[in-house]
């Protein structure tokens, strides 16, 4: 299915490369190299229809205009994104020219360029022979802000996600689960949200009783069962931005040990929420959301991180872990979804993302936390 490109202009990518090069030039690098992912998508609106072996890279740089090295074959497509006009195209031809050759006089002998992380070691390797004295650090953790500060426009498609993918969930819970199988609820997920405007669909986790106690289960055959919990985790993009939530139900009426377990899941994701705002740190966050599972005696079973960010992508910095001293700004937007995973029984986890506002947090994701009742 063709993505609808963000509907952004040539002016808003001219800003955003604009911004990423300064940023790289005051933390003392030569420039930014892009490759094909989530930064040339938010940097210049040209997402690639499949992942290409042949060198595509976009060269950021003080002193030049940005220069986007094409193959020739492919250079209609990148004439025709939307940040096109505020870049040079410069191609090259199987064959005929060695990209590495053409891009070299880009860039300074001797510099040092933050690149984007998903880069092909190949292309750095090429790089690298064509001029030796180049070298590399990896874009997020040299300028961790490029994309976690997201504008207003960027906002209101981040809300139109969230607010699609939870319109998704009122309705999956007016489906019956017991005697269907998870990947048949599964489907219906992602069904509701292409019909609430996702154009791609990343994941429908669908983990009944004891696969819900695996934070990596999918969805599979297993027949959902009176009694069973239930925990569902889904997002994709829609208009080009992402959405990602959780919610755990139940089939009939719970017991009170799990309606406990919900409850701690619950009042841990609102302690998260509670302590977003800004200048307070990623790990901050995390360990908020955690203290409240390790006070109730669940630590051990809490076994990833609280959260990650969300853009152009459903999965990406900054991560909210600890270990990660990066202050929260207004206008980053992140997921907080902590979980108690009890191998063998059942899991629970509730996901919202949020965004940082000058006085905390506002929820992207609006739905009801407690434990629905299913059929
Ligand atoms: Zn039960
Ligand atoms: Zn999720
Ligand atoms: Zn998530």
């Amino acid at each position: 299915m063709p993505l609808t490109p963000p509907p952004f202009t040539a002016d808003d990518h001219r800003a955003r490369m604009d911004r990423a090069t300064r940023a790289a030039a005051d933390a003392g690098f030569a420039g930014v190299l892009v490759a094909p992912g989530p930064d040339l998508v938010h940097l210049t609106g040209y997402r690639l229809p499949a992942d290409t072996e042949r060198l595509t890279l976009l060269v950021l740089a003080p002193d030049r205009d940005p220069v986007l090295v094409v193959p020739a074959l492919e250079a209609g497509d990148a004439a025709h994104a939307p940040g096109a006009a505020a870049l040079t195209l410069r191609d090259w031809t199987d064959g005929r020219h060695d990209p590495y050759a053409v891009t070299a006089p880009l860039l300074d002998p001797k510099g040092r360029y933050a690149v984007s992380d998903n880069t092909w070691a190949l292309h750095l390797l090429g790089l690298g022979a064509a001029l030796p004295g180049l070298s590399f650090a990896a874009l997020t953790s040299a300028l961790p802000m490029l994309r976690a500060v997201k504008d207003a426009r960027e906002l209101e498609l981040l809300s139109a996600a969230g607010a699609a993918a939870d319109a998704a969930y009122e309705q999956v819970l007016t489906l019956r689960f017991a005697g269907r199988r998870e990947r048949e609820v599964a489907d219906d997920l992602a069904d509701l949200l292409r019909r609430f405007g996702h154009e791609r669909v990343d994941f429908t986790i669908v983990g009944s009783g004891p696969n819900g106690a695996d934070p990596h289960h999918e969805a599979g055959e297993r027949v959902i069962a009176e009694g069973d919990m239930v925990v569902m985790d889904f997002g994709g993009l829609k208009d080009g931005y992402g959405s990602d939530t959780t919610r755990t139900v139940h089939v009939g009426e719970a017991t009170a040990a799990e309606r406990h377990v919900h409850e701690v899941v619950r009042e841990a994701q609102q302690a998260g929420v509670d302590a977003v705002r800004p200048g307070v740190t990623c790990e901050d966050v995390d360990r908020a959301a955690r203290a409240i599972i390790e006070s109730a005696g669940y630590g051990d079973l809490f076994v990833h991180r609280t959260g990650h960010g969300i853009g152009v992508t459903t999965h990406e910095p900054p991560y909210i872990v600890e270990g990660e001293k990066q202050p929260l700004v207004e206008g980053m937007c992140f997921s907080v979804e902590p979980g108690i995973y009890l191998p063998g029984r059942f899991g629970v986890r509730i996901e919202d993302i949020v965004t940082v506002t000058a006085d905390g947090a506002r929820r992207l994701n609006t739905t009801d936390r407690g434990m629905a009742l299913v059929e």
